[in-house]
Formats: structure tokens, sequence, C-alpha cells
């Protein structure tokens, strides 16, 4: 349920984006979602498409990136995905331990139409 002030927010950005660039219409917006951000990529989608109607985010092409959480090996560096049942380093067997890799919200570029 978070992800609808998420949303709210980030429509209220684009938006405003869109008018500091004296444009017409967001065509689209990248967002970068962590799969451990704690937010849920597809309810974000879904609050997008019925909060932007009737503004200037109508019909944009909101576009989801999602990021695969990583650990980071404690002896070679490796950073590697994490493995069912399993914290080992790929590379060399050392342990690995939690990264910020997969924690991410943040909108990587919005894209404006002006005419
Ligand atoms: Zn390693």
């Amino acid at each position: 349920m978070h992800e609808l002030p998420l949303t709210e927010n980030i429509i209220r950005l684009a938006e405003k984006h869109g008018r500091e660039s004296r444009a017409s219409k967001v065509e689209s917006i990248v967002l970068v979602v962590g799969e451990q951000s704690g937010f849920i990529g597809e309810s974000i989608q879904m609050y997008f498409d019925a909060l932007s109607k009737g503004g200037m985010c109508e019909g944009a092409v909101l576009e989801i990136k999602p990021v695969a959480p990583k650990l980071r090996c404690a002896s070679c560096g490796a950073l590697f995905r994490r493995q069912p049942f399993s914290f080992a380093c790929g590379e060399c067997g050392g342990e690995g331990e939690p990264t910020d890799i997969g924690r991410e919200l943040y909108i990587e570029s919005i894209t404006v139409r002006q005419d």
C-alpha cells in the first residue's frame, strides 16, 4: 500500500519537471526499483496508470528497472547474486555480505515533449 504515496510523489515530480521545461506532456519516466527496496514495481505501475489520468503524465510510459540484490564476498570482493540456501561466493567460496545493491529507489530519467 505504501506504493500509493510514492507514486503520487513520482507524478508530482514529473509534472513539476514538465512545467519547468515548458513541456506539453510527460512522455516517459524511468524508475529504478531494487528488489529489496520494499516497493513492488507492479503496484507502482498500477497506481501510476490510475493517478496519472487527467494530468501531464496521462499516457506516459512508466519504465520500471528492477535491480537484483547482490552480496559482496568478504574474501575476494566479488559481487554476486545470492543463491538459494547459500551465501557463498561463486569465485572463491568465501562468505558474502549484504550490500546496498538491490535497495535502490530513484527516478533515473524523465522525458517530456515540447510542442
Ligand atoms: Zn570470493
